[in-house]
């Protein structure tokens, strides 16, 4: 069982899979508390949805592609299981997560968007700097949402510590 705030299809804005197609399952509720969080509405309410109902309502979209969000997605243990059951299905999976969960047992075919909490954020100390050793270089991406110049110098520092710029080298 899932709690879901929403689900629906419309253009992916954000990442390198900006522009394309893609279904949202947007997941209820969150741990954190950034203060320019634009996904207050999450927080609360939602509804209660066996994983096999949303994979019903994502067949009838027909679309590959398919971003598990919040909220905090993985704040959810079914969640691991709806990505797994996703990849199952051949399913292009984006998992756009706020870098306070562990990652480490997500399937390996889902693509992480790692949102690494900047200072200016609030909730810079519980970000769970493991993830960023989990990433591979040639699927998953990193953002940083910038206020300020501190929230730019500590993503410099983050890219150069965790050799984000060129992870090959
Ligand atoms: S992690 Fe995302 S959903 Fe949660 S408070 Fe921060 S911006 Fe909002």
């Amino acid at each position: 069982m899932l709690r879901i705030t929403e689900i629906f299809h419309s253009i992916q804005g954000e990442s390198t899979h900006a522009g394309r197609p893609c279904t949202f399952v947007r997941l209820t509720g969150c741990p954190m508390r950034c203060v320019w969080c634009d996904s207050e509405y999450t927080f609360t309410g939602g509804e209660h949805v066996p994983i096999e109902q949303v994979m019903e309502k994502l067949r009838l979209f027909g679309c590959k592609l398919v971003e598990v969000t919040g909220g905090e997605p993985l704040a959810q243990q079914s969640a691991f299981r709806l990505i797994q059951q996703l990849c199952d299905e051949s399913y292009e999976v984006l998992v756009e997560t706020g870098n306070y969960i562990s990652t480490q047992n997500l399937d390996q075919r889902a693509k992480v968007i790692l949102d690494v909490k900047c200072p200016a954020s609030s909730e810079q100390s519980r970000n769970h700097w493991p993830n960023l050793r989990r990433l591979h270089p040639e699927r998953d991406e990193v953002k940083f949402v910038i206020a300020d110049r501190g929230d730019w110098d500590f993503a410099r520092e983050v890219i150069r510590e965790y050799g984000l710029e060129d992870p090959s080298g």
